[in-house]
Order: C-alpha cells, then sequence, then structure tokens
C-alpha cells in the first residue's frame, strides 16, 4: 500500500513517538553514503537554538546518528539511485538530516510544530543549491516522483514556502518497514555493482588504512623509554605515539 503523502497527522500520532522539544534520539542512527561519484557524504545531526525568534545552527553534532533505524536502509537506497540516475550529485557537507526543533517560517522565526526533523525523518540535500524559499533548485520533478513512491514528501511540494532541499517520511513504523522491503526488491539491484569511482575511493581508503597500520606497528616497535612504567601498552598508546610522531613531522 502506498503512504499516504497528505497524512495531516503528525510523527507522534504515527507511532515515531516525541519529537520537539522532546525529541527522543536514542533511536537515531549515523547516515553515511558512499556517492556513486565517489564521495563520502555524512548527514549529521545539528544542534539548534533560537535566538530572538531565529532558528541558530550550531556545529553538527552527533547524538549517535542523525535518521531514525527504520528509514536508514531506505534513504540510502534512495540516495544512491537518485545519483545514479543523475537527479543529483550529492555535495559532502551540504547535507544533514536530525535536528531537534520546530518548523520554521519563510522569515526564519520559529513555529511552534515540531519539525520531522526532530524525529529523525527528515533529510535536507545538496542545501546551498536547494535553499529553502529560493528561487532556484536542482531537486526536480523526477527525484521528487522516485522518493514520493517510497513515502517521502518533498518541500518542493509545499503549498506554502518551497523548501526544495528537503524531504520527510510520512508513513507509519509499518509503512517504513515496508517501503524498506519494496526498496530492496526495486531499487537494490540498481546500486548492486559499485562504480569505478566508488572502487577506487575503497580503494583509496584501504590503502591509506594499510598505511595507518604500518606506521601503527612500527610506532609499536620503537622503544619510548627505559622506563617500564613511563611506555604504555596497548593500542590507545600506539595511536598517541602516531599522532605524536606525525605532529613532529
Ligand atoms: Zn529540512
Amino acid at each position: 500500500m502506498a503512504v499516504n503523502l497528505n497524512d495531516s497527522r503528525r510523527a507522534d500520532g504515527r507511532g515515531w513517538g516525541p519529537g520537539w522539544p522532546n525529541c527522543d534520539t536514542s533511536k537515531w542512527v549515523e547516515l553515511d553514503v558512499l556517492s556513486p561519484a565517489g564521495k563520502v557524504v555524512r548527514f549529521p545531526a545539528h544542534r539548534v537554538s533560537s535566538e530572538n525568534g531565529q532558528l541558530k545552527f550550531s556545529e553538527e553534532v552527533t547524538f549517535g546518528g542523525s535518521v531514525r533505524e527504520e528509514i536508514r536502509e531506505l534513504v540510502s537506497l534512495l540516495l544512491q539511485v537518485s545519483e545514479r540516475r543523475g537527479f543529483i550529485n550529492l555535495q559532502p557537507g551540504w547535507c544533514w538530516g536530525g535536528a531537534c526543533r520546530a518548523i520554521k517560517r519563510s522569515d526564519g522565526t520559529l513555529t511552534e510544530t515540531p519539525s520531522n526533523h526532530s524525529w529523525g525523518l527528515a533529510l535536507d540535500i545538496n542545501a546551498p543549491e536547494n535553499p529553502f524559499g529560493g528561487s532556484t533548485h536542482t531537486i526536480e520533478r523526477p527525484m521528487a516522483d522516485l522518493w514520493n513512491e517510497y513515502g517521502f514528501r518533498w518541500g518542493g511540494d509545499y503549498s506554502t514556502t518551497k523548501d526544495w532541499m528537503h524531504m520527510e517520511f510520512m508513513g507509519t513504523r509499518e509503512d517504513a518497514k515496508e517501503m524498506a522491503e519494496k526498496a530492496g526488491k526495486e531499487l537494490a539491484q540498481e546500486v548492486d555493482e559499485l562504480t569505478p569511482e566508488q572502487e577506487k575511493a575503497i580503494k583509496r581508503m584501504s590503502t591509506f588504512l594499510d598505511e595507518l597500520t604500518e606506521k601503527l606497528g612500527k610506532a609499536a616497535d620503537e622503544p619510548v623509554s627505559d622506563s617500564e612504567d613511563a611506555a604504555p601498552k596497548g593500542a590507545a598508546s600506539r595511536v598517541a605515539r602516531v599522532v605524536l610522531a606525525s605532529e613532529k613531522e
């Protein structure tokens, strides 16, 4: 069954527990995507506060994550497929997920209604090129159609201020399960094979890890001090020595 994208119930009414201001971030998980273009794209959570009624984003935080675990696989697939089909070119630093906050108005002031970001059910994608209330955007109808099919409403379809960067899950927890299964059947094969760029990125990462391992191994063999007490053992101290050594370089 398709998810009703116009369900007027808030997410707490759809079984997702409390949102802003009593956000339950315990079920949030991290979302990192190795994009088909070979970039590692993080969707961090933001800590937000309100100053003179204006929303203020502070540095990204991870409360151990930023999307509800029930939708992680689903959004991960949708993001991958969106890029492979040429709908978007995901950019590191331009995307995020959870934030414990209310919905904002077009003038930036806050309403009293919790945002779907406060349930870990919304993502902002390539924000700088899809600005809230902006006149241009790179997310277009074909990408929205894809996401709609799996229960996400697009902020570009809002009747009020358009939120071009924004995708939010409108279903229940049962729907989330159903949509994840549907995506597994219909979309997973599209991302089965790594792109050449992803293969290159993975190779780069494994080379980096090999080099690090080698460095750590060497550091572990080097005598630190004559005194037994001054020579701490174990992985943590080896890491510390590598860091110290790299700082000296
Ligand atoms: Zn948003």
